[in-house]
């Protein structure tokens, strides 16, 4: 990580419950009392039993969380940031939302002081709610993504993010062209693009938002930009597919038209895939495209029950992340959202485990991602990314935890009836930027 000006702490140890998957959410790392070492660095030095903690440890400032869980820090695969106050908004459906309050809230962000004050609010508020890491997409004005960035940078926060870009179908305020879009892109590219922990995200909104010519150059963009990745939504709604069908009649369905621009890869992230066909599954299984399930969203604007049974079928499964999709999503908060993903895929014909909706939301993210070799996991050499989770938060999960059974039952508990009162504090790259008061004895010895 290149140095930024952000004041990084010193070197010090979170004790706590400690909680980690390994690359299946079968392989669970738990420790009743546990401690995780974090350099100066901000990386994780040393994670185990409090008891075997390496001896040149001791005396270290320790932020004491006792029995919360200490864990990684959730990541967030699909946000954006500049719908940030706009949860709530009651549309008919996609489009009409999008129509209604989307696009002209977006369209406050041409102004950098007003992009530059949401970009606080926007990654405090991911902070109080545990997530440490997210991929988001900005309005269609440069300032916003520049906005953005900076401030993910200044708290050492990794960071995907893109310009959005819109050249058809929405209030001229929030258009660009094909040429604007793909020079604006590659501009912040190359400013932001591997600078502290930030990347970049090449952004078509959707197919609905962008013509032929720029869906094109957002095609050429992502094979010319070495690692940048590209996210935009896919198959969200029935309104949304019969509107996809006027407006690119010769294709064979929706995936179909980004496949024709070159836009499904290893490096393609795809918000929904809740109405997919057979064929279009094995077209983003074959091409290793990942689908990002937001479930609070799907509910809330009425799309549809995107199943992991489906996506998953053997022979031509496809990669999903989970994301709250934050305004047409309902909560900041990666534990409601693993609550709804569990009570849709319920309603969709499977039962996901707590472990497996956890481990989805932490190290199963950062892989589709490509961050896992600096979050996701308390592994040494991974930057300390932590969230501290309060099991007693709320005198409803306090009364719950009475007759909790198991750690797991302790998380499925946590994931249906937590939200950001249960994050005791939350970590990035070591140092500590969020936490209630009362949860911690915090820059204590640790003897
Ligand atoms: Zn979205």
């Amino acid at each position: 990580m290149r140095e930024t000006g952000h004041t990084r702490s010193s070197a010090r140890i979170v004790l706590g419950q400690t909680l980690s998957f390994g690359v299946t959410h079968g392989e669970v790392t738990h420790e009743e009392k546990g401690a995780v070492a974090i350099g100066a660095d901000g990386r994780i030095a040393w994670a185990g039993p409090a008891e075997k903690l390496p001896a040149e440890w001791r005396g270290v400032p320790a932020d004491d969380f006792g029995n919360r869980i200490v864990m990684p820090g959730f990541i967030d695969a699909h946000i954006h940031f500049p719908q940030y106050r706009m949860l709530a908004a009651p549309g008919k459906d996609l489009l009409d939302w999008l129509r209604r309050f989307t696009f002209p809230e977006e369209s406050r962000y041409a102004s950098p002081e007003y992009a530059a004050q949401a970009a606080e609010i926007f990654l405090d508020r991911l902070l109080q709610h545990g997530t440490t890491a997210a991929m988001a997409f900005c309005s269609v004005h440069k300032a916003s993504a520049d906005a953005l960035f900076a401030a993910a940078e200044k708290r050492g926060m990794a960071l995907i993010a893109g310009k959005t870009m819109m050249d058809r179908n929405a209030i001229p305020e929030v258009q660009d062209t094909p040429e604007l879009g793909a020079r604006e892109s590659e501009e912040l590219y190359r400013i932001w693009h591997g600078r502290a922990r930030l990347r970049y995200a090449v952004t078509p909104r959707f197919a609905v938002t962008s013509t032929d010519a720029q869906l094109a150059a957002s095609g050429e963009l992502l094979k010319s930009l070495p690692d940048a990745l590209l996210q935009t939504h896919l198959s969200e709604s029935p309104g949304e597919i019969a509107f996809i069908r006027e407006l690119f009649p010769d294709t064979k369905d929706y995936t179909d038209v980004y496949d024709r621009y070159g836009l499904l890869s290893e490096r393609s992230f795809f918000a929904h895939g809740v109405h997919l066909s057979d064929r279009e599954c094995a077209k983003l299984s074959e091409t290793g495209s990942t689908v990002i399930h937001c479930a609070t969203s799907n509910a809330f604007l009425g799309s549809g029950i995107m199943k992991f049974g489906h996506l998953r079928k053997a022979g031509r499964a496809v990669k999903v992340g989970l994301a709250t999709d934050v305004g047409g999503g309902t909560s900041y908060s990666m534990l409601t959202t693993l609550g709804e993903t569990y009570k849709l895929q319920m309603l969709g014909g499977c039962k996901p485990s707590a472990f497996e909706l956890f481990h989805m939301a932490t190290r199963g993210n950062a892989r589709l991602l490509k961050l896992d070799h600096e979050m996701g996991s308390l592994e040494p050499g991974k930057f300390a990314d932590l969230v501290v989770l309060d099991p007693w938060a709320t005198p409803v999960l306090a009364s719950r935890q009475e007759i909790s059974e198991s750690l797991e039952d302790v998380l499925f508990s946590l994931m249906i009836l937590g939200d950001d009162r249960a994050v005791a504090a939350a970590y990035a790259a070591g140092a500590l930027l969020h936490t209630k008061s009362s949860s911690a004895r915090t820059g204590a010895s640790h003897a």
